[in-house]
């Protein structure tokens, strides 16, 4: 089955008892015993299996082209499990613009717990190449990086992380659909299903995608279900919800941020455009091999640095002032004044998740304020 049609069907099945065409919602968290003590159902307690929760992971599974998922109540539990399936004294590999709760989450919690952390610019192949160990046993990417949008080769680095016998991640948060990681090699996807998997900015979640039923991934559900940092059957249903209309929205995002980009280029008040999506930008030719759209975030950078940024930002009518990303809504962002973020962030750069109203209507509101 092609991708639109696994979303609208994947982990969907009318309900038998009751012809319900909308999955039910099954809030119980215990499953009655048949006389001889069996689970005729199979269904015991609700943090380690609850129906909602099975058919969100077989949902995206079938997204991601994987055998197995875990979801998770977060993204961040989710990388958490990928973590913690480690061991103390292993070496992970870690982008240096990761996700700044990665950072954190490396740093200020399983640094202390003795996993090893070599940050790389990822799109460097030799510098990744360097910082391989003897005790690597982890490659971490994100692409797009945020909020420069640098590109990361997933098939190059994946070919290092082979010969390297090391487990192969990425975070797909930001081009779901747009990009298959496990069709190019990596082990797992991870995801922020708050963002485009959810799409509505109502519901917080997170998930492990593996691409087969490794000891790996065993030991990752095993965490999943004895930490119990796992969603509610409700948070499930929301995000398997959003899941279906997902290669439909990911389509609109991307053609509306391409046509937003390519207007700002060409604005005298703007310095700098990042999206993949344009020629100009440096990871355009790995990002057109390993995307099929370019997602529907951007940053730009303001003439004039802070003041003039925080400036246009306080003029949008249609762009919400916001963190987060990935909804039908188009936000907008000065990164760095967030608290805990990258001293690196230009201070003249806003960052655009671009929704799904008309590109002109997003385009007067940003003609508007730039004036
Ligand atoms: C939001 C985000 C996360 C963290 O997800 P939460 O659901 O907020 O825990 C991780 N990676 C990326 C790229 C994100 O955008």
């Amino acid at each position: 089955m092609r991708i639109e049609t696994l979303a609208v069907h994947a982990g969907h099945e009318i309900d038998a008892a009751t012809g319900a065409v909308a999955t039910p919602i099954h809030m119980s968290t215990t499953f009655e015993r048949d006389a001889d003590g069996g689970y005729p159902h199979e269904f015991i307690y609700g943090r380690s299996a609850n129906p909602n929760r099975q058919a969100l992971e077989e949902g995206l599974a079938a997204l991601e082209g994987g055998e197995e998922a875990a979801a998770f109540g977060s993204g961040l539990a989710a990388s958490s499990a990928l973590l913690q399936a480690l061991a103390p004294g292993d070496h992970v590999i870690a982008p240096t613009d990761v996700y700044h709760g990665m950072t954190k989450l490396l740093r200020d919690v399983y640094m202390r717990w003795g996993l090893g952390v070599s940050f790389v610019d990822m799109t460097r192949l030799d510098e990744i190449k360097r910082a391989f160990t003897p005790k690597t046993k982890l490659v971490w990417v994100e692409t797009p990086s945020n909020p420069l949008l640098k590109i990361t080769d997933i098939a190059a680095v994946a070919t290092l992380a082979r010969d390297a016998s090391a487990v192969f991640a990425c975070d797909n948060t930001w081009a779901p659909i747009a990009q298959r990681p496990l069709d190019l090699g990596a082990d797992f996807v991870m995801h922020s299903t708050t963002k485009y998997l959810g799409g509505h900015s109502d519901v917080t979640g997170g998930a492990v995608i593996a691409k087969s039923r490794t000891n790996f991934f065993e030991r990752v559900r095993e965490i999943q279900t004895t930490c119990g940092a796992v969603p509610s059957p409700f948070d499930c249903w929301l995000i398997l919800r959003g899941m279906r209309s997902l290669p439909w929205r990911m389509r609109a995002h991307a053609e509306n941020a391409l046509k937003i980009a390519t207007w700002l280029t060409d604005h005298q008040r703007v310095e700098t455009v990042h999206y993949p999506g344009l020629a100009s930008h440096a990871g355009h030719e790995i990002a057109a091999r390993q995307m099929s759209v370019f997602s529907g975030m951007l940053s730009f950078e303001v003439r004039g640095g802070k003041e003039a940024a925080l400036g246009v930002a306080a003029k949008m009518r249609l762009f919400v002032r916001a963190t987060s990303l990935g909804g039908v809504e188009s936000l907008i962002e000065h990164r760095a004044s967030i608290k805990g973020e990258d001293p690196r962030t230009p201070q003249g750069l806003l960052r655009l998740s671009v929704g799904l109203e008309h590109p002109d209507d997003l385009i007067e509101d940003l003609a508007q304020a730039l004036e």
